[in-house]
């Protein structure tokens, strides 16, 4: 289901003008958001980081209030209560909000466990390489996935030249040795992930210490859990790194057991 500045988009009829940077060179910005019981959660933080993403890279300011309004009607047109919210926001401007539903395989991921690979990705510490920004030039980022399943994993976790661990394609990545939780610090041009902020609260409130920093591979490897964050995929254990087997721990199950009751929370208050 898509909704865009025109009402319910017919998919016969085209979004964007042609001349749209968006389509012709992948410069507009965009949110996945994941929708519990039809609320997308954090939206306001998801609308707070497709602006800065916008003014990154030079678009007009972003109508929130337009986009809010589209992500409300395409919910409801929709009519799909757990489903992933898609935001879009190009140079012309356009806002597109599109519903689709959710892939039905991830809970049994959960349970089974990702085996990840790991590949050379950029430490984005140079303004213009865009760190942190979501557009949608993402087609690396999707090559990676596709480069994990061709070699028999499930997804990608990026290391830098020095093997300093970033983030997966879609994902921020976590792992665990005692009661500590190890994740890769902002400060290495990753994405600000908004899973990634629950789970440092929730992590905090179930009695976690969380250090955030610039650690190697060789720490996710020799670590006692590691699992993902993302929206979509919420928390996710992985199970396999580079082919050698990962241990499973309670975070993972913990946390993301906090992370749907803090979901339910701002459904019933
Ligand atoms: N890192 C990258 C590169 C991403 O694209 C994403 C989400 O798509 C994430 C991390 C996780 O972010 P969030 O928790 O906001 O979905």
């Amino acid at each position: 289901m898509a909704v865009g500045g025109r009402g319910v988009v017919d998919p016969a009829e085209p979004v964007l003008l042609a001349d749209d940077e968006a389509l012709v060179r992948g410069r507009g910005a965009f949110e996945t958001i994941r929708v519990y019981d039809g609320a997308p959660f954090r939206l306001s933080e998801h609308l707070e980081r497709l602006a800065r993403s916008a003014e990154r890279i030079g678009l007009p300011t972003v109508n929130v209030l337009q986009l809010k309004e589209l992500a409300a009607q395409a919910l409801e047109a929709a009519a799909t209560p757990n489903a992933v919210l898609r935001l879009f926001w190009t140079p012309t401007p356009t806002a597109l909000a599109l519903v689709s539903e959710l892939a039905d395989h991830y809970d049994e991921l959960r349970e089974r466990g990702q085996r990840l690979i790991s590949l050379r990705g950029i430490r984005a510490d140079q303004p213009w390489l865009l760190p942190g920004v979501k557009s949608t030039s993402y087609a690396v980022n999707m090559a990676a996935e596709a480069e994990a399943r061709r070699r028999g994993s499930d997804d990608a976790v990026f290391v830098d030249a020095d093997a300093i661990v970033l983030e997966g394609p879609t994902t921020n990545i976590w792992w665990r040795r005692g009661r500590t939780l190890y994740t890769p610090s902002l400060e290495l041009g990753i994405l600000a992930g908004v899973t990634r902020a629950a789970v440092i609260e929730l992590a905090a409130a179930a009695g976690y210490v969380v250090s955030e920093g610039a650690y190697p591979l060789a720490e996710l490897a020799g670590a006692e859990e590691a699992f993902t964050s993302s929206s979509v995929r919420e928390v996710m254990p992985v199970t396999e790194l580079d082919g050698a087997p990962l241990g499973r721990g309670p975070a993972a199950d913990e946390l993301q057991a906090a992370l749907r009751h803090a979901a339910e929370a701002t459904l019933h208050p």
